[in-house]
């Protein structure tokens, strides 16, 4: 009996480069977008191999998916849906920015099987859209938002940034608000980082941009927490709220460690014990498939790979499985399956974040308090 997996496929076309985007993606490659969708589709049968995996959540993240044409996609799901064993009730995703969609394109995405979407709106405020260079404006959402409706989809996220420099209380007061209206199901909110490399970094180094303010990073969450959950939605994970029933099912399957298949330049997988990484770059990916080989779970355009020993499988585990605000960490799966407790495990660190008001322990399970959530990353560092 194989276990359900889940699916992430990887897009790295973007028709222009955010300023605080780190992710794997390229601009002027569009060329490659068709060998692109072919190389995607061997890669799914290299790994898929004889055996037909269930399977009951797709994602296609990027990058910008809603870029690759109908055929393209075509191309990638017809060997999904040919090589595994799909659900009937699968959570199929894309990623979409929301200048770069129409009903006739939502239309034919449906045809295919995608049933939930995902929108980068980032800010509704032209100042911070500006400064992020995003390629939208408001009535830009406003319109997707209607669009997506109307082509039947009304599971959809909405994306948001706080911490961005400028940024204030009010101002992202408005965003939240403003996307409050469309009661989207789910709403990803996300602190801004500031990495190496982007023209961001650039700007903070040069000093012609102020550096964010973790204190008011801190009061924005605190701010978003407290306007969403009197709207009804779940706080679900430390970034992730959803109406109850909406909860992203892929990225449930992420924080609780469960296997996953990445597929697609850069992305990443877990699957049979195994953390991997795929080449980065489109081209060597296009190359490195069509070389062939690769067996489950790793392709030919495996990059990097790494057996996960028993001491990985407690940090994964902690730290995946405390991000859930509900779920928490199980005290009795954890022993079942690593024969220590996580008392055990952590000794005093463990007693210190309980005594520090981070962590609290309810019907067996250890939980991130509601000052935890906001210092997750300092938690999840002394228990490593
Ligand atoms: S649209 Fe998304 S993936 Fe593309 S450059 Fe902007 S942030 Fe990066």
């Amino acid at each position: 009996m194989h276990p359900s997996l889940s699916l992430y496929l990887h897009i790295p076309f973007c028709r222009h480069r955010c300023a605080y985007c780190d992710f794997n993606t390229y601009t002027g490659l569009s060329d490659l977008q068709t060998a692109y969708a072919e190389a995607l589709s061997a890669e799914i049968r290299q790994v898929s191999g004889t055996v037909r995996r269930p399977v009951h959540t797709i994602f296609f993240g990027g990058g910008t998916p809603s870029l690759m044409s109908p055929a393209d996609m075509q191309t990638i799901l017809s060997t999904v849906y040919e090589r595994f064993d799909v659900a009937a009730n699968a959570e199929v995703s894309m990623e979409a920015n929301p200048n770069t969609i129409t009903r006739p394109y939502l239309d034919a995405m449906r045809a295919l099987g995608i049933n939930r979407l995902s929108f980068g709106v980032q800010s509704v405020v032209p100042s911070e859209l500006a400064l992020l260079e995003r390629q939208h404006d408001f009535q830009t959402v406003v319109d997707a938002v209607a669009t997506a409706r109307a082509a039947g989809f009304d599971n959809f996220n909405i994306d948001l940034i706080y911490g961005v420099p400028g940024q204030t209380l009010t101002s992202w007061q408005q965003s939240v608000e403003a996307i409050l209206d469309f009661r989207p199901k789910h709403f990803s909110l996300y602190c801004l980082t500031i990495e190496e490399g982007t023209p961001m970094a650039r700007w903070l180094h040069t000093g012609t941009m102020p550096a964010p303010d973790p204190d008011l990073a801190a009061d924005q969450f605190e701010l978003a927490r407290n306007l969403l959950g009197a709207a009804g939605y779940d706080h679900y994970e430390i970034s992730n709220w959803s109406q109850p029933g909406y909860e992203c099912q892929h990225n449930l399957t992420y924080w609780r460690n469960g296997d996953y298949l990445g597929l697609g330049a850069g992305a990443h997988g877990h699957a049979d014990g195994i953390r991997y990484a795929v080449v980065r770059q489109p081209r060597s990916y296009i190359k490195r498939i069509a070389a062939g080989g690769g067996n489950y779970p790793l392709s030919s355009a495996v990059a990097q790979s790494t057996v996960l020993d028993r001491e990985s499988k407690i940090s994964d585990t902690v730290i995946t499985q405390l991000r859930l605000l509900n779920e928490g960490l199980d005290n009795t799966l954890f022993e079942a399956q690593f024969a220590v407790s996580p008392r055990e495990a952590f000794g005093e660190t463990l007693l210190e974040l309980l005594d520090w008001g981070l962590l609290q322990e309810r019907d067996n399970r250890l939980l991130l308090t509601k000052k935890g959530e906001f210092l997750s990353n300092q938690v999840f560092y002394r228990l490593l």
